[in-house]
């Protein structure tokens, strides 16, 4: 990897552990003077209840209580408001994540994933894009997502019910890959189907799942673009393929089959400007023996999906992404077509 952007990179790092532990620290020094935001103002205001046994306990916005949850005896509530000097020292914290996430904005767009896939995204914004880089670096996996999955331990345990063979991530139990065929994958010792699971006695990386699946995810949904379409796509589908699933485990499921699909997008990217590999070719790289399985299936597309497709948010951007598809050799209509298929748009 050229030195450049090694160099790049860490300073991305940098900056993303600085504005971590600033907002760290704001949130629990908001905490102690009751600092939140209403109606765009932040406002200051401290309740607690109080006992005659001294328990002194936090009351939440509008929360009553007469009881003490402690001990059950009568209690008198407190509330406080914070000095002028200490509201200014939080607002000290403020501007300096502002002025830290803007040299965070700065460092990203030095970044070819950032400028020609991640910025025509809704929900991923200047912090994510950060992240991903610092997680995910394309070039550090080799360009495969599959590493990078299961890296992110979001990659599916798949084992055999027979002879209890696993295959995770690109590895098995015995060296032995899986067998892919039009059903799924398939055990190489004794060719029953494979039942996917949750990773298990595996090694992966917490903290990045945590912003995969906890963040990124969440950062999608509530954008409300194309991928929060998605997410409701799959969940559906999900559903009705698994009608014994609780809620809660399909919308995982789907919400974990949108950020792979979106991480190998991400990828193709990558590799197509880092080394000059068409974006057909690149999918090859990046999806590795799971290709040929994925390339049959209806879903499967070779083009990045972004909001700017359905959705443009400034003239200036609207050239860039126009620019972005003719390099890649996107095939427009393809693409609407899946998300007509998706039902994402009308
Ligand atoms: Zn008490
Ligand atoms: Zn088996």
């Amino acid at each position: 990897m050229a030195e450049e952007i090694e160099k790049e990179l860490s300073h991305l790092k940098e900056l993303l552990v600085y504005r971590d532990g600033n907002v760290k620290l704001r949130v629990m020094l908001g905490n102690m003077i009751g600092a939140r935001k209403e109606g765009g103002k932040w406002v200051f205001l401290k309740r607690y209840s109080i006992c005659k046994n001294r328990h002194m306990i936090l009351l939440k916005k509008d929360q009553k209580r007469d009881k003490c949850p402690l001990c059950g005896g009568p209690v008198q509530i407190i509330e406080e408001t914070p000095s002028e000097d200490v509201k200014q020292q939080f607002f000290k914290l403020l501007d300096e994540q502002e002025i830290i996430e803007k040299l965070l904005a700065g460092s990203v767009t030095n970044f070819v994933e950032f400028q020609k896939f991640l910025v025509f995204v809704k929900g991923v914004g200047v912090v994510n894009s950060a992240k991903l880089l610092a997680y995910l670096f394309p070039p550090k996996f080799g360009y495969s997502v599959n590493k990078a999955r299961k890296y992110s331990g979001l990659a599916v345990m798949f084992v055999c019910p027979k002879c209890g063979y696993y295959y995770y991530g690109g590895e098995s139990s015995d060296g032995k890959p899986a067998v892919p065929s039009e059903e799924g994958w398939k055990c190489p010792n004794d060719g029953t189907k494979l039942v996917g699971k949750a990773a298990r006695g595996v090694r992966y990386n917490r903290e990045v799942k945590a912003f995969l699946l906890g963040v990124l995810a969440k950062n999608l949904k509530m954008a409300g673009g194309v991928y929060s379409g998605i997410i409701k796509s799959f969940r559906e589908e999900v559903g009705a393929k698994h009608p014994d699933w609780p809620k809660r485990k399909a919308e995982m499921t789907a919400e974990r089959k949108a950020v792979s699909l979106f991480l190998s997008q991400y990828f193709a990217v990558s590799l197509h400007y880092r080394e000059g590999v068409p974006l057909s070719e690149a999918y090859k790289v990046v999806l590795g023996k799971q290709y040929d399985v994925l390339k049959n299936h209806e879903d499967f597309i070779e083009a990045p999906i972004t909001d700017y497709y359905t959705d443009v948010k400034s003239d200036k951007y609207k050239a860039v992404f126009e620019k972005t598809i003719e390099e890649l050799g996107i095939n427009r209509e393809e693409v609407i077509t899946w998300l007509k298929r998706k039902k994402i748009i009308q």
